[in-house]
């Protein structure tokens, strides 16, 4: 039997004609060493940002529904085009959105998880000698309503139909050129990691190293699929290859640094000190499926009985956060709700850290040097993150990267805007 590749996507990969083509070259290349060939691709440039933004022009909250009706629309585009450049050069070619391939989610709009992926009809078109284009990001429920899997899901996508084709390896080719030590818009000097854990890489991407989904990467470690980062426009370099880390050698205690601009601070104050209020608050909140990053609870003050629970999520949860906050309101006795946006999330990584004191001394003795606050601290077995003001995050980045030997001497080629700070 032949080896089953998937290959993945994205939308830089596939922004216009010329780049689709360009794709269709990768693919064939592929089939011509012999593999069997799945392509998912994302929708096309920016096409999924300009969808969420028309629809923001008519309603500020468009209902989770019709926004998936409308997103996943990117991608139908997309694999059509492919499939047809494929064709064009001489290759058998068939395109699917999830609902002809049968990538069954859970009934949870624009975040559902993926429960299980038909084959049948896959392997039938392999054996058939086709290349087979699916759509990545979206799914189906199992009453047939249209699902997404969140921004950028379509690198899950990719590594669940590798698991359920018991695929050889995953291949995801992007506008980088793999895993970097950390953001080389913000450090050029950053280094490319040739082999990362999927540990390590799950932290690097919940920390915000913005390459991969991390449900991609917890997919990939849960069914052991090789996963590989490469340039869709650099065939040369092989990228990174993201695997189990018995199969690594591991030589420095950091692996990667990254800052997490996305998040905001909420602290509910004053909250009695009995059992229960924790529970209900990230009960109610967990209900609504809003995932809660870094949790603080303070001592309790011991003339009113009462203490602050402090906790980060997402910040594009802070809407529906507030709602259940309030809704909770007389529940939880609090007297006030404070916000924080102004914040970053700064980490570091390595699973070369288990065992080694003195890394988390390190880190905070280099922030302090900068006069930079830590406004919060959670760990890790692999990870410690602080929490800093956003204007602080690049310094934080750049002094953690040089102080856990972390550079290279060559300047990483790398274009693009640096995020918004
Ligand atoms: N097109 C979707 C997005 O922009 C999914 C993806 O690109 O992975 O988020
Ligand atoms: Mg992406």
């Amino acid at each position: 039997m032949k080896k089953i590749i998937v290959q993945k996507f994205g939308g830089t990969s596939v922004a216009d004609t010329d780049k689709i083509k360009n794709v269709a070259n990768i693919v064939i290349k592929e089939r011509e060493n012999g593999n069997d060939v799945v392509v998912v691709v994302s929708a096309m440039g920016h096409t999924t940002d300009h969808l969420v933004k028309m629809a923001k022009s008519l309603t500020p909250n468009p209902s989770d529904r019709e926004m998936d009706m409308l997103l996943s629309t990117g991608e139908g585009v997309s694999i059509a085009l492919l499939a047809m450049a494929i064709q064009a050069a001489g290759y058998d070619a068939v395109s699917f959105n999830a609902m002809q391939v049968g990538i069954l989610t859970e009934n949870i709009h624009t975040k559902a998880r993926i429960l299980d992926i038909k084959t049948d009809k896959l392997r039938k078109n392999l054996e058939a000698g086709k290349i087979i284009v699916v759509a990545g990001f979206q799914g189906v429920t199992e009453d047939g309503e249209i699902t997404t899997l969140g921004r950028g899901g379509s690198d899950t996508s990719a590594v669940a139909l590798a698991a359920a084709l018991n695929a050889e390896r995953c291949d995801i080719y992007t506008d980088v050129e793999g895993v970097y030590t950390t953001d080389p818009r913000v450090v050029p000097k950053a280094s490319r990691l040739e082999e990362v854990s999927y540990d390590e890489m799950l932290e690097l991407a919940h920390a915000g190293a913005n390459v991969l989904h991390p449900r991609s990467v917890e997919t990939a470690k849960q069914f052991a699929v090789p996963l590989r980062v490469r340039s869709s426009f650099k065939l040369d370099n092989m990228g990174t290859l993201i695997l189990g880390v018995d199969k690594m050698e591991i030589f420095k205690p950091v692996a990667g640094v990254a800052a997490d601009l996305q998040q905001a601070r909420i602290v509910v104050c004053d909250v009695p000190d009995k059992p229960g209020i924790a529970a209900s608050l990230f009960g109610k909140l967990a209900q609504e499926n809003i995932s809660v990053d870094m949790i603080i609870q303070s001592y309790a003050r011991k003339v009113t009985n009462t203490n602050d629970i402090a906790f980060t999520i997402n910040i594009s949860d802070l809407p529906k956060t507030l709602t259940v906050l309030e809704s909770l309101r007389a529940e939880t006795q609090a007297s006030d709700i404070k916000v924080d946006d102004n914040i970053a999330k700064v980490s570091i990584v390595g699973a070369g850290m288990i065992d080694r004191p003195g890394i988390a001394s390190l880190m905070f003795e280099t922030l302090a040097k900068l006069n930079i606050n830590i406004k919060m601290i959670s760990t890790s077995e692999i990870k410690i993150s602080c929490l800093v003001d956003k204007a602080d995050a690049q310094n934080a980045v750049k002094a953690l990267h040089e102080v856990f030997g972390l550079e290279c001497d060559e300047i990483a080629d790398v274009k693009g805007d640096l995020p918004d700070v």
